[in-house]
């Protein structure tokens, strides 16, 4: 079930990052510790007491040399465009600017509900400020302080009151789901094609409501899928478009809502810094993958190429090691056959379950070959494994101390897990639990 999005929108300076950060709180992510990726994420996965959402900073997409109201509009556009609820945050120190009345102009003709949060009250004197922000027409103001953490939960709390109700708009659970991202022109659109033009692919109108009308369905030998959209398969052509800032946005975007993601690379130009982050939200999200490399016609090759390549990808994309590749081209078609089977594949090793005694019996033959590991004398006992989720696979392994399991044995039993059962195109997770 995808989450509600909440997009924060405003001028600069009234603490959009700010408000942004203390939302989302410290999260750990593998992709911000890729050299090169400074610390300006704009959309990540928050839980407010009860509340579970997405939120977008659209302070943090810029776009190109636009003039300043024209960045600010587009920004408005993008939260309207993107989010089920919209915070439009002002600064209660300043009172109605030019620039905010451009903004709510913009929010007006969106049919979103915006929830008004007026920021920086830091303490209850200065309340009065916010009688101001009546006039800009979006009801009553939220008094809050993002560098003081005051007012959040009031303001969310409205902001849920909006969130669309559950069971809304998503596909079934038989409908593979599957997007394809990559940065701006690798092919995705031109893949998308090519995957609909297929002899076999009867594109059809799947029964049920459809959260967005630009995903496309399919149904290849009686199984159903759902193209997802993402960023450069709509193209509306508005200039924020090729943007990277939002070319990620939209890909984290149709990543939430995939069981399997293609990775698409160009073949023709390599590897950059930025296919490596994308591809790290995908690992991040405990989705399927599978990496196509496309354009492979118009490369000039030998019999060695796709070996060097195939290696430049395992040395880029460590943690996607699970993942199967693909070298194939959307322009001749050559192997898009393939894409539906390797996506069957990499589904259905996504949501595999595995049998509790044949799981037990590959981690005991694991200790027996390698022994578990011992820390100050404390050896790591393992006395049991247990499967408790899927899409991803999850296992979790009781233990006389999780801290005795370090990430190198860890490492060593998802191998072996891997052995037996296979789970290619699928990250699993384990984790240690203590045995009472
Ligand atoms: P953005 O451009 O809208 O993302 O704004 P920022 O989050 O970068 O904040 C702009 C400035 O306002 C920074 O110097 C923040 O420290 C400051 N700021 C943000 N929230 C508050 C607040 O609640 N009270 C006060 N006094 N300053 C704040
Ligand atoms: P997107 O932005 O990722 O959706 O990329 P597009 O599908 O729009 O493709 C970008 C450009 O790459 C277009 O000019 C395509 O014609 C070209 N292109 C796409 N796939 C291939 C391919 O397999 N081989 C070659 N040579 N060009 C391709």
């Amino acid at each position: 079930m995808a989450k509600p999005v909440v997009a924060i929108v405003g001028r600069p300076n009234v603490g959009k990052s700010t408000i942004f950060n203390r939302i989302v709180g410290e999260r750990i992510s593998i992709v911000e510790d890729i050299p090169g990726v400074t610390r300006d994420r704009i959309y990540s996965s928050a839980e407010w007491l009860t509340h579970d959402f997405n939120i977008i900073d659209t302070g943090g997409i810029d776009i190109g040399d636009e003039p300043f109201l024209e960045q600010i509009r587009l920004q408005a556009e993008i939260a309207i465009d993107e989010a089920d609820v919209i915070i439009f945050l002002v600064n209660g120190r300043e009172g109605v600017t030019a620039a905010d009345e451009e903004v709510a102009k913009i929010l007006y003709k969106a049919k979103k509900p915006v929830v008004l949060g007026v920021n920086k009250i830091d303490n209850p004197e200065m309340r009065d400020l916010i009688y101001d922000f009546y006039a800009l027409g979006f009801g009553e103001p939220f008094p809050i302080s993002g560098s003081h953490g005051l007012g959040l939960g009031d303001l969310l709390d409205e902001a849920a009151k909006h969130f669309p109700k559950h069971g809304q708009g998503e596909y079934g659970e038989e409908v593979i789901k599957f997007s394809l991202i990559g940065r701006p022109n690798v092919g995705k659109s031109s893949l998308v094609n090519a995957i609909l033009g297929e002899e076999r692919v009867i594109v059809s109108n799947i029964a049920g409501t459809t959260r967005d009308a630009i995903d496309s369905q399919l149904k290849v030998d009686g199984q159903e899928y759902v193209i997802i959209d993402t960023a450069g398969m709509r193209k509306k052509g508005k200039v924020y478009e090729t943007t990277e800032k939002y070319s990620v946005l939209r890909a984290l975007r149709a990543i939430e809502r995939s069981d399997v993601v293609l990775v698409v690379i160009d073949g023709e130009e390599g590897i950059i810094e930025q296919d490596k982050r994308i591809a790290g939200y995908a690992h991040e999200a405990g989705r399927a993958v599978v990496i196509v490399v496309n354009k492979w016609d118009a490369v000039e090759k030998d019999e060695k190429t796709m070996k060097a390549f195939e290696q430049n990808i395992r040395d880029h994309f460590q943690f996607l090691d699970y993942a199967p590749i693909v070298f194939l081209s959307a322009k001749t078609k050559k192997r898009i056959h393939t894409l539906i089977p390797m996506i069957n594949t990499a589904s259905e090793n996504h949501a595999l379950r595995v049998e509790t005694s044949v799981l037990n019996d590959v981690i005991m033959d694991a200790v027996a070959m390698n022994p578990t590991p011992t820390d100050k004398g404390r050896r790591l006992r393992i006395y049991y494994t247990t499967q408790v989720a899927v899409k991803p696979p999850t296992f979790v392994v009781f233990v006389n101390d999780p801290e005795l399991l370090h990430f190198s044995y860890e490492r060593f039993l998802e191998n072996r897990i891997r052995d037996a059962f296979g789970f290619e195109g699928t990250p699993i997770k384990i984790f240690a639990r203590e045995r009472k």
